[in-house]
């Protein structure tokens, strides 16, 4: 068997050790000019940025993204000092321009929750937090690839049934509470009314058991990736846009590059978005009813990012959440930046020589191209800069340690889609609400299995869990499980 794994995402590298690891033949073939062109980050001023990873859930010793980078062999690559605890900062504006706050704030750890939240919002209110943190961890209980010790039936996709509203309301958590916890739906583009309590879970639930960033941060994922891939011998082509996947008799038989080339696998993961594969599959691959599913699928929030450096290292290792007004209800919690008071993260990253890199990332509203144009039109121009120029007052108004941003660049949905071939310019790619329906990893052609952010959730663990499932069938589950369950001495 030999298998093309498209795209050198986090899902795609994963994709590829887990089948390597079974003696299967494998490369991987990505369209940009090198791999991870998400997960890498750019360096502006000799400082590192990062895009596509600032802070992961559970890198804790015996947490589930710490086990699954374990399986993949990538933690042999990343120094067991490269992981250090990020906090979570929630500016509440107390005044009514917003230039005062109350700050609340999240550990990094499981351990220091409680106390932290007793002392802020009291022992009742941490005592709810604590019943409503362990339903959240429940969740993951619950998949053979969530939990190296279940057994249980594999599922492939997380019931609907309760919404995270409901659950919240059951909680009676202080509305201050609620708002913080509903806060880490941007960390997926999902309204807070919109989520459903397990996907939620396992994105935002998953950082109270720990919250790491990484020194080197996304850069160090994908070099841990690429040297477990040298390690077992497979090969990364960049440069290799795929523009067609050939098939016959409902079977994938190869794919052909945009330089014309062929190649031919038996089996093919896509790990880019699904709205592609309308055009590099034939017609009549795919059934109707799968195809309409694509095209009316939501997206997650479009963004615009800056990137500065502060001298100040008050938020070094801080994930800051400036909040709306309390009156904002959780249908606008997720404001855009057209609006007066937008909810605005910002994360600060390792620092260098008392230069500390600060990433601001907030909503948007405003419409774009479809397509990506080269050289970028005036008005488009005109708008960056402006809106840069107001998200950057904004923040400065609302936290003062950042009075000396400067700023070294910024990103819009357009970026986006020019790094990434087949993004849509969304943050996080397909919606994961409880009105989508989610897309299946198999499809009727034979041989062709989608994995990523947009078919199981976005984050690096979601994209390795998906890599994980798609490998499972292609393969056998208890192979790519057994990787996983030798771990389970370190839980
Ligand atoms: C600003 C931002 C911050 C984030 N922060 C975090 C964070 O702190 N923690 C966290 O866990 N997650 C974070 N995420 C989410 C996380 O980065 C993504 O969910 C994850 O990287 C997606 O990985 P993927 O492999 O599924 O997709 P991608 O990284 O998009 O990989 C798909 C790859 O396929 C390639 N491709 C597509 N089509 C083709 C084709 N036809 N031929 C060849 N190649 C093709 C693309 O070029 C791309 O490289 C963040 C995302 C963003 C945007």
């Amino acid at each position: 068997m030999s298998t093309l794994v498209i795209g050198s995402g986090i899902t795609g590298m994963a994709a590829a050790l887990l089948l390597a690891q079974q003696g299967e033949e494998t490369t991987i073939l990505e369209a940009a000019p090198s791999p991870a062109p998400l997960l890498r980050g750019f360096e502006r001023d000799n400082l590192h940025f990062d895009t596509g990873f600032h802070c992961g859930a559970g890198l804790r010793q015996g947490g589930l993204l710490r086990l699954w980078l374990q399986t993949l062999g990538m933690m042999d690559f990343i120094s067991d000092d490269a992981c250090y605890p990020m906090q979570e900062e929630f500016h509440f504006p107390s005044d009514g321009d917003g230039t005062v706050s109350d700050v609340a704030h999240f550990p990094a750890t499981l351990d220091d929750l409680f106390p932290t939240v007793s002392a802020q919002f009291g022992t009742q209110a941490a005592n709810n937090l604590k019943q409503l943190v362990q339903d959240m961890l429940g969740v993951i209980r619950h998949s053979p690839y969530t939990n190296p010790h279940s057994d249980a039936e594999l599922q492939f996709s997380f019931s609907r049934a309760s919404r995270l509203h409901d659950v919240l309301i059951r909680a009676q958590l202080p509305p201050r509470l609620t708002r913080m916890v509903q806060a880490r739906c941007s960390l997926y583009g999902v309204a807070p009314h919109m989520a459903g309590f397990h996907e939620f879970s396992l994105v935002g639930g998953l950082y109270f058991d720990s919250s790491h960033g990484l020194h080197g941060g996304g850069t160090t994922l994908r070099d841990a990736a690429l040297a477990a891939l040298k390690r077992a011998n497979v090969p990364v082509r960049c440069h290799a846009r795929v523009t067609h996947i050939r098939h016959s008799n409902n079977r994938i038989e190869g794919v052909e590059l945009s330089n014309g080339e062929s190649i031919s696998c038996t089996r093919c993961i896509f790990t880019g978005h699904p709205g592609q594969l309308i055009h590099i599959l034939d017609k009549g691959a795919l059934r109707p009813a799968f195809f309409r599913h694509i095209t009316e699928m939501r997206e997650t929030m479009q963004a615009l990012l800056v990137f500065g450096i502060t001298r100040n290292p008050a938020l070094q290792g801080k994930t800051v959440f400036l909040m709306p007004p309390d009156t904002v209800d959780e249908q606008n919690l997720l404001a855009p930046l057209e609006q007066p008071a937008p909810l605005v993260y910002l994360i600060c990253g390792d620092g260098l020589n008392g230069h500390f890199p600060i990433t601001l990332i907030s909503p948007t509203q405003q419409s774009f191209p479809a397509d990506s144009p080269t050289p970028r039109s005036d008005a488009y121009l005109r708008w960056k800069r402006a809106a840069t120029a107001r998200l950057v007052q904004y923040a400065r108004s609302r936290l003062p340690e950042i009075n000396d941003l400067r700023v070294l660049d910024a990103a819009s949905p357009l970026s986006l889609r020019q790094w990434i071939t087949g993004s849509t310019g969304s943050l996080y790619g397909l919606a994961h609400d409880i009105e989508t329906l989610p897309l299946f990893p198999v499809i009727r052609l034979k041989g062709l299995f989608l994995a990523g952010q947009h078919i199981l959730l976005p984050g690096i663990l979601g994209g390795i869990i998906s890599a994980a499932v798609a490998v499972g069938l292609a393969t056998s589950h208890d192979s790519v499980l057994q990787g996983f369950r030798q771990w389970t001495r370190n839980v």
